[in-house]
């Protein structure tokens, strides 16, 4: 068999929180990007945003927390959000790609890799890498395919580096939010409040976990929930810190405040730029105590399922790599370069980049278990064989 073999589809769906809980939430294969939470139609899913947490709970305990009142009657609208649960990958592969991925595909499927950058300088100046993600939500409302995004804030303003989820409806509210913060943000709660704001036509920014969340509702069908959403912006990603860490590692050992941070990047090691010039850099095996637990067997480096999905390797600090999945990703790229709203060059420039995009997201696959559905592991390179121990 070439291509990644799918479980089937046609099974009846009817999976709820109980199944929910067992097989994911207290397996450990919880991501706490809580498409579950915002797909709960009785509003009985809640989610924990404390230090530590970043998990969903159930809110009524008629049947104990393990199981649940309307799942028992036929509710099943958690578990089709759930982008961990059963053949999760597969099925959102078919239903974008209309095929699965093949073996070698362990970054995802995708049809382009460029390096890209905004032109507008502000934009780029107050962007992560190239500002792309900023300068395509900005350009996306001007051209009426969106009317918000599901993005992240910094919680208590500039130098709390607590991520917390926003909306953003334009330029000034993009821009507020523009940058990497290496703590959890589960963006798709947002969708509340956009909701409230009466928007309709939403871009999700996300974690590679995030950006699952739509695809893997679309692909079972669950209804009115999905459908706001319409584009797909993925961030790469390979772990994401505990709040923890600025007290008990930067701040103990290193004295660095968390107030006096400006900027933050991961390239390998952990970068801190201050606000009197400082620069730091902290080995990442160091941070390692303070991985948040969600992503310790997340399998998605890549952001596979986005429309388009960035990230900040290379040899460049100041562009965003770009893998273009979709029609969509494409037609919204090609018209911003087209205008001149985006600077872009071919990811064949920077062969380097795309070595390590493989190499890390064939790492983060790694780490999925065994024990869980085989097909996202397909494509690893098989184990080393142990060595017989040698006679005496
Ligand atoms: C936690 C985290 C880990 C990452 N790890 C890697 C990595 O290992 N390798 C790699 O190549 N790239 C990684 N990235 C992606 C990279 O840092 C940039 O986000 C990406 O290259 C886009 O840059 P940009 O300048 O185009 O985006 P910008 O224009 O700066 O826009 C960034 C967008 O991300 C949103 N955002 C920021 N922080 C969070 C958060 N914590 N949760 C959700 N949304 C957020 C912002 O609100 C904004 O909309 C990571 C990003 C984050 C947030
Ligand atoms: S992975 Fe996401 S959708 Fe699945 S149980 Fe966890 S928070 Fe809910
Ligand atoms: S590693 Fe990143 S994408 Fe995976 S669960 Fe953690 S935050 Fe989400």
């Amino acid at each position: 068999m070439t291509s990644v073999e799918s479980a089937p589809t046609k099974e009846r769906w009817a999976f709820q929180w109980k199944e929910l809980f067992e097989e994911v939430i207290t397996s450990g294969l919880c991501t706490g990007c809580a498409g579950c939470v915002i797909s709960c139609p009785h509003d009985v899913i809640g989610y924990n945003h404390e230090q530590g947490g970043y998990k969903p709970f159930h809110l009524e305990d008629a049947l104990g927390l393990d199981n649940c009142v309307h799942g028992e009657k036929g509710c099943t609208s958690c578990t089709r959000a759930c982008p961990r649960f059963r053949a999760w990958e597969p099925q959102a592969n078919e239903h974008l790609f209309a095929r699965d991925r093949e073996p070698d595909e362990v970054a995802g499927i995708y049809s382009d890799i460029m390096l890209c950058r905004a032109s507008d300088d502000m934009v780029h100046r107050m962007g992560q890498d190239g500002g792309l993600v900023s300068a395509i939500l900005i350009w996306a409302m001007a051209e009426g395919y969106i009317d918000g995004a599901l993005t992240s804030y910094l919680e208590g303003g500039e130098g709390s580096w607590r991520a917390k989820p926003g909306v953003a409806t334009n330029r000034d509210e993009v821009l507020a939010g523009a940058g990497s913060r290496y703590t959890y943000s589960a963006n798709t709660l947002a969708i509340d409040e956009a909701r409230e704001r009466g928007l309709s036509r939403l871009a999700l920014v996300g974690m590679s976990c995030q950006s699952s969340v739509p695809p893997t509702m679309w692909s079972r069908k669950i209804g009115k929930i999905g459908k706001p959403i319409i584009f797909n912006i993925g961030l790469l990603c390979s772990k994401t810190f505990d709040d923890a860490i600025f007290e008990e590692l930067f701040e103990a050992k290193y004295g660095l405040a968390r107030e006096e941070m400006v900027k933050m990047n991961i390239k390998g090691v952990f970068q801190i730029w201050m606000r009197n010039g400082d620069f730091h850099e902290i080995n990442l095996k160091e941070c390692h105590a303070w991985t948040r637990e969600g992503c310790n067997h997340c399998p998605d480096f890549a952001a596979e399922h986005a429309d388009i999905s960035t990230g900040g390797i290379g040899k460049d600090n100041d562009w965003t790599l770009t893998i273009v999945r979709t029609e969509l990703g494409r037609e919204i790229l090609e018209r911003m370069i087209a205008d001149g709203s985006v600077v872009a060059r071919p990811g064949d420039s920077d062969p380097g980049a795309i070595a390590l995009m493989r190499k890390l997201a064939e790492k983060s696959r790694s780490r999925w278990p065994q024990w869980a559905n085989p097909v996202v592991r397909v494509g690893l390179p098989e184990p080393k064989a142990k060595k017989a121990p040698a006679r005496s």
